[in-house]
Order: structure tokens, then sequence, then C-alpha cells
């Protein structure tokens, strides 16, 4: 075992503070990852907080994980020591149901491990990237390319994958219109991962405030959502709207906006149920969806897609004694676009 450093909620709603954790030893098809960055995503505040429900403490969140390989278990082919590789959300998985089989681990039904918050096949809690260092198995692991900064490169292991899958999935191209509801850590890489895709984006914000990041992110058009002309000007214009946003939304109003066969597709999720009226789908055979994160090669394929377009989140270095500031921050939107642990200062 190694002990080593890290930021912790000892308790539901705590203030996260510092501590030492364990690490396992390096097991056959193991690498330890040096971590040197760590992105805060919303959901490490929902988890530490119990807003998602029961969880365990003391609880290392961090599923944005980019660092580099100091050693490898003897049977690991994929990596070597000094590679640079990131690891998100899955730390396992039971590679063996139709999910895992076909790539889509994130839906495992034989029991999934989640990088934190989760227990672990040895029977141990998993816990996050807010530390020093972190074993991981090589399937669960992604390469960095080197065209990425470590540092920006973080925020795409949870933020990157979970705006890129669905894109991919629906179709976001060249001659397709396409929608980002919220312009926050998701938001931004939507519009970034969307205009890549040759998309033409369009940013549906609640106000203009963000109106100029926007399209300079490569956004075409932005509109304020607390306008109801947003609504009339924008009807049957878009073949897919990816919303990013966990507040409560008028689901019909926002599919009004939808084109005939096309889809809203949901990653933010409100806490408490929605109400819809079911003629806003079927008039215009239109889809209301899901999708959470994405598997482990789609993972990859998407680091690839963002090293060649040159994509990085765009990030607030802080320090781990920031990371409480950080999470108020976050609750008020108040961050451009996301916050990074330099872990260097844990
Ligand atoms: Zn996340
Ligand atoms: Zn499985």
């Amino acid at each position: 075992m190694t002990t080593v450093s890290a930021y912790a909620a000892p308790a539901a709603k705590a203030p996260l503070e510092r501590t030492t954790i364990q690490r396992r030893p390096v097991g056959e098809f193991d690498v330890l990852i040096d971590i040197k960055f760590a992105g805060i995503c919303h959901s490490d505040i929902h988890q530490a907080r119990e807003g998602w429900g029961e969880a365990i403490f003391p609880m290392v969140p961090g599923h944005e994980i980019a660092g580099v390989v100091t050693e490898v278990g003897t049977g690991v082919t994929k990596y070597a020591v000094g590679d640079r590789v990131g690891v998100g959300c899955l730390v396992d998985s039971c590679r063996e149901c139709e999910n895992c089989k076909v790539g889509l681990e994130q839906h495992c039904t034989g029991g999934g491990v989640g990088t934190y918050n989760a227990i672990g096949k040895d029977g141990e809690p998993t816990y996050g990237g807010y530390s020093e260092k972190v074993v991981v198995d090589e399937n669960f692991v992604v390469r960095i390319p080197d065209g990425l900064s470590l540092d920006v490169a973080a925020p795409l292991l949870c933020a990157g994958i979970t705006t890129y899958s669905p894109l991919k999935h629906w179709g976001a191209g060249p001659d397709k219109k396409v929608a980002v509801i919220g312009l926050g850590g998701l938001g931004h890489m939507g519009v970034k991962i969307a205009h890549a895709l040759g998309a033409e984006v369009t940013v549906l914000s609640q106000s203009l405030r963000k109106k100029d990041d926007g399209l300079k992110l490569g956004a075409d058009h932005y509109h304020a959502t607390s306008d109801p002309k947003t609504f009339e000007e924008l009807a049957g214009t878009f073949d897919l709207i990816l919303s990013t946003v966990s507040a409560p939304l008028d689901f019909g109003a926002y599919l009004s906006l939808v084109k005939t066969g096309g889809a809203l597709v949901n990653v933010g999720a409100p806490e408490e149920p929605i109400s819809l009226n079911l003629f806003s789908l079927i008039g215009g055979n239109k889809t209301l969806a899901g999708s959470m994160i994405g598997g482990i090669a789609e993972t990859q394929e998407m680091l690839d897609f963002c090293a060649e377009h040159g994509l990085g989140a765009e990030i607030e270095l802080i320090r781990a004694d920031q990371i409480n500031e950080a999470y108020e921050r976050v609750l008020a939107s108040d961050v451009r676009y996301r916050f990074v642990i330099d872990t260097a200062t844990i």
C-alpha cells in the first residue's frame, strides 16, 4: 500500500480537508499514476453533499484526472512509465455484460465501479482525483495526446466525453443546427465540440451575460431564454438540442424549438421529476433523450478528436486549499468554465 495526500470530505456537507489515504499495491494489470491535475465537476459537489442519496465517507472526489504513469504492473501492455494519461468517471466494470462487450462500460449491469464514492473489486472504497496518486487498471486509463496540455485536458475526462458522446450519437455535423442549453462546464465543451464537428451552433442561455465568450468558443448565435421572443424566433429550428443544465426546464417550450424528427438530449439531470405534455413529442416525431458520459474507447476517441482540433477546456487553475471556495462558486455559476486543482498543492 502507498500512503498519499488527498483532499476529502469527512462527512456529508462537511468542508473538504487535507488528509491521507491508502492506494492499493500496483497489481499485474495496474498502472500507478502521478496525478498532475484534477477538474472539479458539479457532480463532485452533488455527491460530497449527498444530493444524490447516501454516499461513502470520507470521500475524495474527482473524476477528471490527468497525470503521468510512474509504475506499471507486469502484465500491462498499453502504457509505459512516462506516458501522459487520464482517468474519467469509471475505474472498473464487469467486462462481460452486454453493455461492457460493446464499449458501453458506463452502463455496466454487472458491477461498474465509479472513480470515487464506490466500492472497488477489492472491497475497498474508491477515492478520486483530489489526491497525489492513483492506481487504476490499464483498461480504464486513456492516453492524453501530446498536443493537449494536461491542465486543460483534465476536464475532458468528464465534461468533454459527456458532451462529445451525444453530439456524435445524434449526428451533430455539417448542415446540422445544434443548440446547447447552458454555458457552464459542460456547455462550453458542448459548444467547442459541436463547432469542431462542423455544426451551426447556438447557445441558449438565461441571459446574454456570457455572449462574447460563447461566440469566441465557437457559437454562431447566442440567445437569452429569459426573452420570450427567443422561443418565437427559433421555433422548429434545431436538429439537436443538448441540455447541460440541471435546473428544471419547461421541456415543452424547448421541444418547440426542435425540427421535425429532431431530438432534445439531456446530460444535466434536474433533481425533481418533470411534467411534459406528450403532444410536444408526438407533433413532429420528436425525441426526448438522455446520455451519460461515454465508454472507454469513445473517451479515447474524444481525446484524440480534441487534440486534433486543439480543443481543451477553459479553466481556472486553483490550489487545493481553494476547493471549498471553488465549490461555492460552482454553485453560484461563477466559474469560467472549469476549476482545475493543481494537485502539487495537495
Ligand atoms: Zn463529472
Ligand atoms: Zn459490465
